[in-house]
């Protein structure tokens, strides 16, 4: 792999600035949920551990270059505190006298958190001025907000430019998951691509489809590829005018040898709401006034074959209406059956996205599988095949 890690860094008495991302929800000034906090403990840890003192960069919220006081980090102290099991200091700018003198009183198994870094516009527009200001606080730059890679901000891209960097290790565990999965697979690779539609994930799809061995598609997004070959999907979800580009995207697929897995058989219904009547039929029998929702058991048997013959799975995007039971039948099976041959060490399985992620949760699946990246925005680039601005800036 092309970065660094802390394991390079000698870490001895150095001033580490550290990008973190801990955007966690706080209500009344106290952090509600400090899932995001707890996952940057092992980093902190590790640069106490070798003596160095860590600086953390962070945004808040979107301040829009302005000092907002809602969006300070300072309400965060007590949450990180708890987390490290250090003293947390606080100072109110990430730049300037302030921030240089906050840097000069920093003693050893302490941490000093710096303010919001989208208070200063350069932030996003990232302003070699405000980077070189921030470089000035520190000997290394770790980054370790991997879902904050996809943009080229002065903390995230500018600032690693100017001193010695490397990955977190969260970010290094992000990094060699999905390295594993999409850049160099053991294969047969299979990708579950669903959600709700194309126009979102269409470049996901014609990233995929030059990778993957076999592309399951499903969700709302499955109805676009069912209309395209000419079936009447009622009133489904259905991109009518992304019809074109679904029979590019199979065109392509046959181009490269992927065999792409649509829905043979699916449950409709009438009604979208939890617990509505619905029946199973053939992907070309949707009736006029109805509904495709869900994947049907002859489909879920396929995907299940396609599992069992993967070494490796990426998956984004759930396979049906899975927040309104009964219409997760598609998602938890899948789901299921993937957690169970990575148990068995016969998969390797990594998956992404916001709803993609509660589907799996709710499915009680997520903890089995081998890795679940929780980074949104980044995760999604990052399976369109694009580089990422802070990924490339660690050298990678
Ligand atoms: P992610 O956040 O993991 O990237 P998406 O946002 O693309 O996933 O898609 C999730 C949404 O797709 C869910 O709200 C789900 O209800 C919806 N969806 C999936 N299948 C269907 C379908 N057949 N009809 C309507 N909505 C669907
Ligand atoms: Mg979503």
């Amino acid at each position: 792999m092309g970065w660094n890690t802390l394991d390079d860094m000698e870490l001895g008495a150095k001033r580490v600035l550290v990008r973190v991302d801990v955007n966690v929800p706080v209500e009344n000034g106290v952090v509600t949920d400090d899932t995001r906090i707890r996952r940057i403990v092992p980093t902190i840890h590790d640069i106490l551990a070798s003596g160095g003192r860590p600086i953390l960069l962070a945004h808040f919220g979107r301040p829009k270059g302005k000092h907002v006081p809602e969006m300070s980090l300072r309400p965060l102290v007590p949450a990180l505190e708890a987390a490290f099991g250090v003293p947390v200091l606080f100072c109110a700018d990430c730049r300037g006298p302030a921030a240089e003198a906050a840097v000069a009183t920093l003693k050893d198994g302490q941490v000093l958190l710096l303010e919001n870094t989208r208070f200063h516009a350069g932030e996003t527009a990232n302003d070699p001025g405000l980077a070189a200001e921030m470089a000035a606080l520190g000997d290394i730059y770790c980054n370790d907000a991997f879902s904050a890679a996809h943009r080229a901000h002065a903390s995230t891209e500018g600032l690693a430019r100017l001193l010695p960097a490397c990955a977190g290790r969260l970010m290094q565990g992000e990094l060699s998951a999905l390295e594993t999965a999409l850049g160099n697979p053991q294969r047969p690779l299979v990708a579950v691509v669903g959600g709700a539609k194309v126009s979102s994930k269409l470049e996901l799809l014609g990233n995929l489809v030059e990778k993957v061995d076999t592309l399951v598609i499903g969700g709302g997004m499955a109805n676009t590829f069912l209309a395209a070959q000419g079936i009447d999907v009622g009133k489904s979800l259905c991109e009518h005018d992304m019809t074109d580009t679904a029979r590019t995207i199979i065109a392509k697929a046959q181009g490269t040898g992927c065999h792409i897995l649509l829905p043979g058989d699916v449950v409709v219904a009438r009604d979208f709401k939890a617990g509505a009547a619905n029946e199973t039929v053939g992907a070309d029998a949707c009736p006029a006034d109805a509904m495709i929702l869900d994947a049907g058991p002859e489909t879920v048997a396929r995907i299940v074959t396609a599992l069992e013959s993967a070494k490796t799975l990426i998956w984004n995007g759930p396979l049906g209406a899975f927040e309104i039971p009964p219409f997760d039948r598609a998602t938890n099976a899948a789901a299921s059956k993937a957690a169970e041959l990575t148990k068995a060490g016969q998969l390797v399985s990594v998956a992404g996205g916001g709803d993609t992620v509660a589907a799996l949760n709710q499915a009680g699946a997520a903890q089995a599988f081998t890795y679940i990246s929780t980074a949104g925005g980044a995760f999604l680039e990052w399976m369109e095949g694009k580089t990422l601005p802070g990924v490339a800036a660690l050298g990678g």
